[in-house]
């Protein structure tokens, strides 16, 4: 697999559009916190530059509905922020972007009309250059940057140290070899991501992220008793011949949850952004119900481990984990997880 699979087109009972209302808490949890930060430490007719379209970027969007809104609370501050400083006339440009996999189609079938900005796709990796140089005013990505751009090489080698048998992810008790080759792939990602996005980001501009994550000095995310859950049922469909060893033995999620930490050095490696807000948090999204919990599950990882299992493989371990579902409970309760938080970062960079 040499590229994250996206979430779940359409908007069927399985889709991400679905089953997507953790993340589209997430992020509106953060939302006035953004807001605040945006209107103290920005200067719009600064990072225009003379330009009268403000162009915002989406990236790692998906099919929605949370891009959509997430732009329009976006758009509705900036806007707010020119009144304030008496712009008129500007043209507003939202650039919508996920992997060329992504069903960009159902996202913009769902677009409102009419609605206050021009959009474009812009579909390809975020790991790589996407826009022109300085061209974007204005950058947004929530609960994306933690795909890694493939599967660290050392996970799936027999003879490394790093060989994660039996695993699909890491967490506090993984070998070190194996935290190490997800770190070192993340680190690589990372510098790729804020270089492509310095040189398209205008200077003044700003980069929003919100990005799942756990406290400085954790090691395991939360909701990685999810991958847990997953394991379960890999491993039994393994004891019934259904799949073999060496399959579950070569399959790893490629995510990263970052601590804050981690992503300050990061951001500071790369010297071209200053931190404006970089803060953890808990945020309350209520009661996720296990069936909700795997239906989650499944809108986000189902893309990816059919990639590697087959897509008929995937629906059996799906239709497995909703007749255990009691077991996935009794597993987030043990976790401590009562499906009423989701642990994340919540970033604002101003591009130098
Ligand atoms: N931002 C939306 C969707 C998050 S799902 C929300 O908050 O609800 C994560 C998305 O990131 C997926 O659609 C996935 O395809 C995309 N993604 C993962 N890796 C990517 C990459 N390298 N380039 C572009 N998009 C990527």
């Amino acid at each position: 697999m040499r590229e994250s699979s996206p979430m779940n087109a359409g908007d069927g009972t399985y889709s991400y559009t679905k089953n997507s209302t953790v993340q589209r808490d997430g992020a509106s949890g953060v939302k006035d916190a953004i807001k605040e930060a945006l209107m103290e430490n920005f200067d719009i007719e600064k990072m225009l530059g003379g330009s009268t379209i403000f162009t915002i970027a989406d990236l790692g969007c998906s099919v929605g509905p949370n891009t959509v809104s997430a732009m329009e609370s976006l758009l509705e501050t900036v806007e707010h922020k020119c009144r304030q400083q008496g712009l008129e006339d500007l043209e507003f440009q939202v650039l919508f972007n996920d992997q060329i996999g992504n069903d960009f189609n159902t996202l913009f079938a769902a677009l409102p009309q009419p609605r206050s900005y021009f959009s474009a796709a812009v579909p390809g990796s975020f790991y790589s250059r996407l826009f022109p140089c300085s061209s974007v005013h204005m950058a947004y990505s929530s609960f994306a940057i933690h795909w890694l751009s493939k599967v660290p090489e050392e996970l799936q080698r027999k003879d490394s140290p790093a060989w994660n048998a039996g695993r699909i992810h890491y967490s506090d008790d993984s070998p070190e070899a194996v935290l190490e080759a997800y770190t070192n792939q993340f680190q690589r990602d990372m510098e790729a991501f804020f270089g492509a996005r310095a040189q398209e980001i205008a200077p003044g501009g700003v980069m929003v992220m919100v990005v799942p994550g756990v406290p400085d000095g954790v090691v395991t995310y939360s909701g990685g008793v999810a991958f847990r859950f997953l394991e379960f049922i890999l491993s039994d469909m393994v004891k019934e011949g259904v799949i073999e060893q060496e399959q579950v033995d070569l399959f790893n999620i490629p995510n990263v949850y970052p601590c804050v930490k981690d992503l300050r050095r990061l951001v500071e490696r790369n010297g071209c952004f200053e931190i404006v807000k970089m803060e953890f948090g808990e945020v309350v999204v209520g009661k996720v119900e296990p069936e909700n919990g795997i239906m989650l599950i499944r809108a986000v990882f189902e893309g990816c481990m059919a990639n590697h299992f087959g897509a008929v493989v995937i629906n059996q371990l799906f239709v497995r984990a909703m007749q255990h579902k009691l077991q996935f409970a009794a597993i987030l309760n043990s976790a401590g997880i009562q499906g009423t938080a989701i642990s994340q970062i919540m970033v604002v960079l101003k591009r130098i």
